[in-house]
């Protein structure tokens, strides 16, 4: 009797758990994400942790200039052969790099005069440290369409007073409109996931309510907010503002993080850095 194949097996690539490798295996799936960025043959398009290619191949079909961002060497290796063409025609480019580690802004230089999209089906364990590193570049990037954990989606998409609203929800939404776009169940991937996927796209907001170098003490001021989500607003302020403060601004200070909105955060930012000026 013929083994069964392991399931951590996909297209004869042994999945590495450390570099959260679960592949895509529904085609209707795939075009779906593809499509979501509406890829077109004048777009720059920088896909993270292409993998064995299953979104891949609808990019480089679009006509877009492609560069894909790949840690493990032997997938590199694999789409090195299966874009060979494309690679020696300049249309597509291999970064073997963690993204992290991904100067973007060279990136973007490379083909500056075109509209630049980001997409990816993300490894999940290093989710968070990649969406920090790719806000602080955003710029350089028309669209963002990311497949995440969907705990994450709900976070990054949540809306004041529900569960999943955060510290990461404020800042986010700050610096980006942000749409769920559908859910995913783990079935999709090879290896099957042990946990629901969603796909979000992100586009960055073209004016801000502060400059830019204000963003790391506002991300920062936000954290601090939530930092004990189930304890006061004056309760995780303490030190930082006053309670006449906080109530200057019709905000109430026995009122907990989860509750309020964006604009409530952009002001109390506004004055703990009157305060401290
Ligand atoms: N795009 C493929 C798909 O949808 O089938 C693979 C997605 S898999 C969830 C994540 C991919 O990211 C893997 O190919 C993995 O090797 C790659 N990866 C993991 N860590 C990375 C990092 N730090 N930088 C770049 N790529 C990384």
């Amino acid at each position: 009797m013929k083994p069964k194949q392991s399931n951590k097996i996909h297209q004869g690539h042994k999945a590495r758990k450390r570099f959260g490798q679960n592949f895509l295996i529904d085609t209707a799936l795939i075009n779906a994400i593809a499509e979501s960025a509406e890829p077109q043959d004048t777009d720059h398009i920088v896909e993270i942790g292409p993998g064995l290619g299953a979104i891949t191949g609808e990019l480089v079909s679009s006509g877009a200039k492609i560069t894909l961002i790949e840690l493990d060497r032997d997938l590199v290796a694999r789409l090195r052969i299966d874009y060979h063409r494309q690679l020696s025609e300049g249309r597509v480019e291999i970064i073997n790099e963690d993204v992290l580690k991904v100067d973007l802004d060279a990136v973007h230089q490379k083909a500056a005069d075109k509209p630049t999209k980001l997409i990816g089906n993300l490894p999940y364990n290093i989710s968070t440290p990649v969406l920090f590193h790719i806000l602080n570049h955003k710029q350089h990037f028309l669209s963002m369409t990311f497949m995440l954990q969907k705990e994450v989606v709900d976070r990054l998409s949540a809306e004041p007073s529900t569960s999943a609203y955060s510290a990461l929800s404020v800042i986010i939404q700050h610096e980006c409109y942000v749409e769920k776009l559908f859910d995913v169940p783990p079935e999709s991937f090879r290896p099957p996931p042990k946990v629901d996927s969603a796909v979000v796209q992100m586009k960055p907001k073209a004016e801000l309510a502060m400059p830019e170098s204000d963003l790391p003490a506002f991300r920062d001021f936000v954290h601090k907010c939530f930092q004990q989500r189930r304890k006061t607003l004056r309760n995780n302020l303490k030190g930082m503002l006053e309670v006449e403060a906080i109530e200057s601004l019709g905000i109430n200070p026995q009122d907990r993080p989860e509750h309020l909105h964006l604009d409530d955060y952009l002001a109390l930012f506004k004055l703990f850095q009157d305060k401290a000026a």
